[in-house]
């Protein structure tokens, strides 16, 4: 358990005490930018900065307020992420959030709306565009929007002005391996597994340590790859699901509390916003999910990397030293060219994945492709 919710953000001192001391002082904005490269902790510091919002103890971590907003399902902090192909779809996704943000809170003083790739705002409608930057600059008083971006440049120059700018800075695998060791007090080379499965977000990896889960579905998956070149079809297919199984169980949590949140709104909620509570639930549900499919693909892609490294005897690095069995197996026989073929398969299936392919099918056919390159690996 955390001791306070901004222990969550790793390596980004200045940022958090920026933060920080504009919660104890009471004197948050109402829009702000953070900005800096993937994996650099701007997501995780938007959620221990809803919880400094919301929580009496000005993020304590430790209570109930601070648990659901870490987990994602506090009524009263909304996390928007991108549902067109490419970015915001402004009249269905940026209504509905202008409609939102001036509904009261549910059961807190703060509301925090966070909007993660915020470089991807601003295609579609010129009046769902100007109705969000009028709502950016002058939201109610108890809202306060954060937008993620990797820089200032890549967002419209119109919402970047609204915004006070918040930057986290790239922090080097290398630094990121000794960060993760010294939070957790994990082995190195676990750590680095975890990074690698998590796309070297240091607080994930740090999640990801902590979760027997987690750690078990990444063995299934390295197991998957390790039996690839052996199975027939209907394994393929039969892995694939329990795969998706195992990646599916943490949700459950997930799926409880929303129910019981349906359960205690059933009273006063009548037609259109029970609509919207389920909507918002299917959505949180679907980006919970894709997160730990993209995990898993993660994991995959590292691996892949590990045997090409074997192959080309620069091994000192891999990622998954506890599947080195198996990759010095591959790593005998695989070509770069093929180790790439594999490698592109796992980007294809993010990329389906993106474009809302169901996962099992994405995996499958990731699996497919990976196996013709294992059996016939040149
Ligand atoms: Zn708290």
């Amino acid at each position: 358990m955390n001791r306070c919710a901004w222990d969550s953000v790793i390596g980004q001192e200045q940022a958090v005490s920026y933060l920080r001391t504009a919660v104890v002082r009471r004197e948050t904005s109402h829009a702000y930018l953070f900005v800096g490269p993937p994996g650099a902790g701007k997501k995780t510091a938007a959620r221990a900065f809803a919880c400094a919002m919301l929580c009496d103890d000005d993020g304590c971590g430790a209570c109930g307020t601070c648990y659901r907003v870490r987990m994602g399902y506090h009524p009263d902090v909304r996390i928007v992420e991108p549902e067109g192909v490419n970015g915001f779809l402004m009249d269905e996704q940026m209504r509905p959030l202008i409609r939102d943000i001036n509904l009261t809170p549910a059961e807190s003083s703060h509301k925090v709306y966070i909007i993660d790739q915020a470089d991807l705002l601003g295609s579609g409608s010129e009046n769902a565009a100007n109705a969000f930057l009028k709502t950016l600059e002058e939201p109610p008083a108890y809202a306060t929007i954060v937008l993620l971006a990797p820089s200032y440049d890549s967002v419209l120059p119109t919402i970047a002005s609204r915004c006070h700018i918040v930057r986290f800075r790239r922090i080097a695998p290398s630094h990121a391996e000794k960060l993760v060791v010294q939070r957790t007090g994990a082995r190195s080379e676990d750590a680095r597994a975890a990074l690698a499965a998590t796309g070297g977000v240091l607080a994930r990896a740090v999640e990801f340590l902590g979760s027997a889960s987690r750690r078990d579905t990444r063995g299934r998956m390295l197991s998957i790859l390790k039996d690839l070149p052996v199975m027939d079809g209907h394994d393929v297919l039969v892995s694939a699901r329990e795969l998706l199984a195992s990646v599916r169980a943490p949700l459950e949590e997930l799926k409880g509390a929303q129910a019981e949140e349906v359960e205690v709104a059933a009273d006063f909620l009548r037609g259109g916003s029970g609509t919207a509570l389920q909507t918002r639930h299917k959505r949180e549900l679907t980006s919970r999910e894709r997160e730990a499919v993209l995990e898993v693909l993660g994991i995959a892609e590292s691996w892949l990397r590990d045997c090409l490294a074997v192959s080309q005897g620069v091994d000192e690095a891999v990622a998954n030293a506890d599947a080195r069995d198996a990759m010095e197996e591959v790593g005998t026989v695989i070509t770069p060219r093929a180790a790439l073929v594999a490698l592109k398969a796992v980007s294809d299936a993010r990329r389906r994945i993106s474009y809302n392919v169901n996962p099992q099918l994405a995996v499958e056919a990731m699996l497919f492709d990976i196996q013709e390159v294992l059996t016939c690996p040149r």
